[in-house]
């Protein structure tokens, strides 16, 4: 995905955990999550783009690719909460249930690991005198959260789950996210000069001309209901993010199916059965986006206050 689709997921986020309805007993971790948030909203698109611009880890940890593979003994697929479109539409794929090898990336561990520095660091500040030279800062760890939420947004792009070569040839993997951001700029009104969003009365990016698709997203975050557990058996951010990379998988042969290649020209996609589908597909993909960015982020802050509370 690209630079302002990740800034914009990232904020929906917090915007779902402000406004959807939160079970009761998230309901005061959610509320504290969002209010330290809103500090440190001015640097969410330079944070939440550093993986790529940065770090450029983008061929191990932004991804985790899949090959069907006849005669693997893998082809259990895990469990996610029931609101994800992402396990429906997965589980209607053409591979569900058959055999798949992963040939590369690591995308589930970077997360578990983010997510993980995330709580340590929150956990040294507390401890830590002011001013000891080695101790983190709120800064550094709003920044930690934007990274987090770019490696949980790549891998709900089904292409970044997918061994089928989709950014080499006519490159449709590039065309669909450079699609979405076109789609995020234009429905907002964006400080370009100062890399941030201007804002709305209640903190958030202020919508110039909503695309239908930005629309949808934003009220089915707003609509949809908040499951903060990760799905039966899944019991941390790798697990659950192992689960998003396999259904991830299974809905690439939804978006681009087998009949597509890498030489299918962009002409020709738009052409295709399939084009019809990516309106409903990409609101499925970016809606279940903002739901895990949350869901995550909210587990990883209730950990820390749990500890801090002794709770
Ligand atoms: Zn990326």
């Amino acid at each position: 995905m690209k630079k302002y689709t990740h800034a914009w997921l990232a904020f929906m986020a917090i915007k779902r955990l402000q406004y959807a309805d939160i079970p009761d007993e998230n309901k005061d971790d959610a509320k504290t999550l969002v209010k330290w948030f809103h500090d440190y909203r001015d640097f969410v698109i330079e944070g939440a783009w550093y993986p790529d611009e940065v770090f450029k880890d983008m061929s191990t940890s932004h991804i985790i690719k899949y090959r069907p593979a006849e005669g693997s003994a893998e082809q259990k697929f895990k469990k996610l909460p029931k609101t994800m479109q992402l396990y429906a539409l997965g589980q209607k794929s053409p591979l569900y249930k058959k055999p798949f090898i992963i040939e590369s990336g690591n995308c589930a561990d970077r997360c578990e690991s983010i997510s993980h520095s995330i709580v340590d660091n929150f956990k040294m500040l507390r401890i830590e005198e002011r001013g000891c030279p080695i101790t983190t800062t709120n800064n550094h760890i709003a920044m930690r959260f934007f990274i987090l939420s770019h490696y949980i947004a790549d891998c709900h792009m089904p292409l970044h789950c997918d061994c089928r070569p989709f950014s080499s040839g006519a490159n449709l993997h590039g065309l669909i996210e450079s699609d979405w951001d076109k789609q995020v700029r234009k429905s907002y009104d964006i400080d370009i000069p100062n890399n941030r969003f201007f804002y709305d009365p209640a903190g958030y990016p202020l919508k110039a001309k909503p695309t239908p698709l930005v629309q949808a997203v934003e009220d089915d975050i707003v609509s949809r209901e908040f499951l903060y557990a990760y799905g039966t058996g899944n019991k941390n951010t790798w697990d659950y993010m192992s689960a998003i990379s396999e259904y991830s998988y299974l809905m690439a042969y939804r978006l681009l199916p087998a009949d597509l290649d890498e030489h299918t020209t962009a002409a020709a996609y738009k052409a295709s059965a399939a084009y019809t589908q990516l309106e409903d597909y990409s609101r499925a993909i970016l809606c279940d986006a903002v739901d895990s960015i949350a869901r995550i982020w909210l587990h990883v802050w209730s950990r820390y206050r749990s500890w801090a509370q002794g709770r």
